[in-house]
């Protein structure tokens, strides 16, 4: 792996969420994109090197809506940058972390995205993310 690429946090209101974490950081988000085959709409803030994800659902059936009905909203998940995600995958299975998805699946901002489950990586959500060139 080679960096956290972004965070991910889910909210209820992505216009109020927006507003509130532009005053956080000083300024604006620099992109929003709505991913349906995922159920989410997400906006992006640059902090430096790193980057924020807003993550809200599109529809009830949303994990987004299914994360905050049980956990409230918060902090989601972390991606971690990876550059070839099909060999990651292999050797993140040959160690036994549990795959969600084995077909890396297109993610917002031009990436293609695999999620380990959270009971393999006490609790936390891990996306792996490689950039569509
Ligand atoms: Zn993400």
């Amino acid at each position: 792996m080679k960096k956290i690429e972004h965070i991910g946090i889910a909210v209820k209101d992505l216009e109020q969420s927006k507003e509130l974490f532009a005053k956080l950081f000083g300024k604006s988000a620099y992109k929003q994109e709505t991913v349906e085959s995922e159920g989410v709409t997400t906006s992006f803030f640059e902090v430096g090197p790193n980057k924020i994800e807003l993550l809200v659902a599109t529809n009830p059936e949303s994990p987004i809506a299914k994360f905050i009905e049980k956990k409230g909203e918060g902090i989601h998940h972390i991606a971690f940058e990876v550059t070839d995600i099909v060999s990651e995958v292999a050797r993140l299975k040959n160690e036994g972390f549990v795959v969600l998805n084995e077909t890396p699946k297109k993610g917002a901002d031009h990436k293609i995205i695999v999620f380990l489950h959270p009971k393999s990586t006490n609790g936390v959500l891990i996306e792996l993310c490689q950039e569509i060139k």
